[in-house]
């Protein structure tokens, strides 16, 4: 087994580690750092610069810079071999990435380094879909006369803000298809995970990138995130990150009409049907909601089950969770991780009070993890709440915490309507034997990804994205490089 105490020692100093704009290593204008540290143990990692506004500009103008200059000239096959080339470096440095994620944002190791087929699967695909890009001759209402057609073209600088909880698929899900289509990109990462982001644009660098191509941003949302959102010089922003923060950055869009595609929160209902294989959907139900301690978008947070089989698959469910290993993400045999920071902690500290107050009964967990190991960071036991019904607090409000809301069903058409009962419309899961019942639920739930006895599917060729309050756009597919093309219109008059 890999000594990662020993490779998060050699990763991590404490010093400073600067941002990266037009290809150089900067400290940001007003020289302020914020501290970079590991919510396992809460130790310093880095620390990092404190961007604002002016360095936003910097960054903007560099990206600008670039798209207007030689990056404009890269024909597609030149920007495929850079991104197939950054795939390669990215699986010679893998483990390091990932040691990086653990420790800066928590995620176990086991769980990071099991992402490598998505991520390296991103940068190819979108190398493949770099060589795709194409218009068409389109017939016109003045044939021999006029020739109409059209081009696709990058729609410029892009401004891409993401959140914590995956930085390295988060970020390369931004960059990949900027990168594809010929876009340039000033990102801002979180301000609770912001160093595998300057590792990645450290090892895009040395890949051959561009000067000014990629720009990173270091800094709170408040200052840095809010300058990119209304920056009159950025095209398009890509956001990642909670619903109330998309519906500020849409606003501050309006300014020069910025496109704008927003993955958001979610509160996603799976739905195990009487017919379901209990065995099987038993480990998968749990881990819709504990993988990453609770901390993904998807989380299949309201486990809607068959009355008929609802006290025997949720008493499986808490006693799945009650197993689960509880560490530091370092630790190869650990199953759930800290919680990201003391914010995020006393929210879902606050979640777990109201759910008994309101009436919901803990199944399992429902306290903090107290010790000696666990003193540094935030540790929650996973939690399964039985008896809850649609109106509580925790069947209702996204919690981003290892909470599942159990709640039993008697009718297909009754379950459907209650999944589709929240603002959210992210993903959805269902259990079923039956295939008939399986595309019936998979057709009417409201969601943009639909899971049947599987959960958490992530693919680069397969869109993904949300409806209603989680969002518009896709990541993922096709689909995806749309959001960063226009279309223009060619008329030729022949005559
Ligand atoms: P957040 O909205 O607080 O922050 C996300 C990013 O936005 C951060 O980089 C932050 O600095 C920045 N930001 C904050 N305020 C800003 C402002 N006013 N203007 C511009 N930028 C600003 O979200 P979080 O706590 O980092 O992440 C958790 C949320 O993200 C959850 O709601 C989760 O569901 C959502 N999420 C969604 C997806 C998805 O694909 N749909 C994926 C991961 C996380």
């Amino acid at each position: 087994m890999k000594d990662w105490q020993a490779a998060a020692s050699a990763l991590y100093d404490g010093g400073f580690r600067p941002m990266f704009i037009n290809g150089q290593w900067c400290e940001s204008q007003s020289g302020e750092v914020m501290d970079a540290r590991n919510p396992a143990t809460g130790a310093l990692l880095a620390t990092v610069p404190k961007g604002g506004a002016g360095d936003v500009d910097a960054a903007v103008a560099a990206a600008r810079k670039a798209f207007d200059g030689p990056w404009s000239k890269w024909t597609p096959f030149e920007r495929q071999a850079l991104l197939l080339r950054i795939a390669e470096r990215f699986e010679a440095e893998w483990e390091n990435l990932c040691l990086s994620d653990t420790l800066d944002m928590g995620m176990p190791i086991q769980r990071t380094l099991a992402n490598s087929r998505r991520v390296l699967g991103m940068l190819r695909f979108y190398a493949g879909q770099a060589v795709t890009i194409h218009g068409h001759t389109i017939p016109n209402s003045f044939p021999g006369e006029i020739h109409s057609s059209t081009v696709r073209e990058p729609v410029g600088v892009v401004g891409a803000i993401i959140p914590w909880n995956a930085p390295i698929a988060g970020s390369v899900w931004k960059i990949a298809p900027a990168i594809a289509t010929g876009c340039t990109v000033v990102l801002k990462p979180s301000e609770e995970a912001s160093l595998t982001v300057l590792m990645i644009a450290r090892i895009m660098q040395e890949a051959g990138l561009p000067d000014g191509v990629l720009n990173i941003v270091t800094g709170l949302g408040s200052e840095a995130g809010a300058a990119l959102a209304e920056h009159p010089g950025v095209d398009k922003i890509v956001f990642t990150g909670s619903t109330a923060t998309g519906q500020s950055i849409a606003r501050a869009a309006t300014g020069n009409l910025k496109r704008v595609s927003l993955e958001l929160g979610g509160k996603s209902p799976v739905i195990v049907c009487r017919d379901a294989d209990i065995e099987k959907a038993v480990p998968v139900a749990a881990m819709a909601v504990f993988a990453n301690s609770g901390q993904i978008c998807i989380a299949g947070s309201r486990l809607f089950v068959a009355r008929e089989i609802h006290d025997e698959f949720v008493r499986r469910v808490a006693e799945f969770a009650a197993n689960l290993r509880i560490g530091h993400g370092i630790d190869e045999s650990t199953d759930i991780g800290p919680i990201i920071s003391a914010r995020q902690a006393e929210r879902i500290a606050g979640y777990l009070a109201i759910g008994p107050n309101e009436g919901a009964e803990v199944m399992t967990g429902g306290t903090r993890v107290e010790g000696a190991d666990f003193e540094g960071g935030h540790f929650f036991h996973p939690t399964v709440f039985g008896g809850v019904t649609d109106e509580m607090t925790v069947a209702r409000e996204e919690i981003f915490g290892p909470v599942i809301s159990a709640l039993p069903f008697d009718s297909l058409d009754e379950v459907v309507e209650r999944a589709n009962a929240t603002p959210y419309g992210l993903a959805a899961g269902v259990f079923s034997t039956h295939l008939g019942t399986a595309h019936k639920l998979a057709h009417r739930l409201k969601a943009g990804s639909v899971w049947v006895n599987m959960y958490h599917a992530i693919d680069p060729a397969v869109p993904f994205g949300g409806v209603k309050m989680s969002g518009y756009g896709r990541e993922g597919g096709t689909e995806h490089m749309e959001e960063y093309l226009d279309t223009k219109a060619i008329w030729i008059n022949t005559d």
